[in-house]
């Protein structure tokens, strides 16, 4: 952090999450973004702002002194998939519309076929407009062992 705050950095510190099926993430192994951004407050005072646009997935603080700014990914202990505004597209031309799915949408067969934007941009809409996920809302031992993909697979 105090790295971040002499060099001009906005460090983004975010919460342990289960992506994909072998991390060997548990859940008593995070570390709540609420103790992080205390130990942080205690010694740098922070101050809430709003986020910077719809659907901005970290919690943002000023510091009180005036050197910048942080913010807290609370993925696990305080889900946003209410506002969650994230799609995904691999390299190999699939739509994932959550980080926690266990498969996506195939858009390259779309483009391959020679449809054109109109039938591409209504084919996404439709996907996102039909979409239910609220994996981090779910989190529990009961979904512990369900097929996730990779993070890597997804490139982030
Ligand atoms: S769990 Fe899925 S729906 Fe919820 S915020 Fe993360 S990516 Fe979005």
């Amino acid at each position: 952090m105090e790295y971040a705050r002499s060099n001009g950095h906005v460090m983004r510190f975010i919460e342990y999450m289960d992506v994909g099926n072998t991390n060997g993430w548990l859940l008593d192994q995070v570390v709540p973004a609420r103790e992080i951004r205390d130990a942080v407050s205690a010694r740098w005072p922070l101050v809430p702002i709003d986020p910077g646009y719809p659907g901005e997935v970290a919690r943002r603080y000023r510091f009180a002194d005036g050197a910048g700014e942080v913010g807290f990914v609370t993925s696990v202990t305080e889900p946003f998939c209410g506002s969650c505004s994230r799609a995904r597209l691999t390299v190999v031309g699939e739509l994932y519309t959550c980080l926690f799915a266990a498969g996506g949408r195939d858009v390259k067969a779309l483009l391959r076929d020679g449809h054109d934007d109109a039938a591409v941009r209504e084919f996404l809409a439709g996907v996102w407009h039909q979409r239910t996920d609220r994996y981090s809302e779910l989190r529990s031992a009961g979904t512990h062992d369900l097929h996730r993909v990779e993070m890597s697979y997804l490139g982030g």
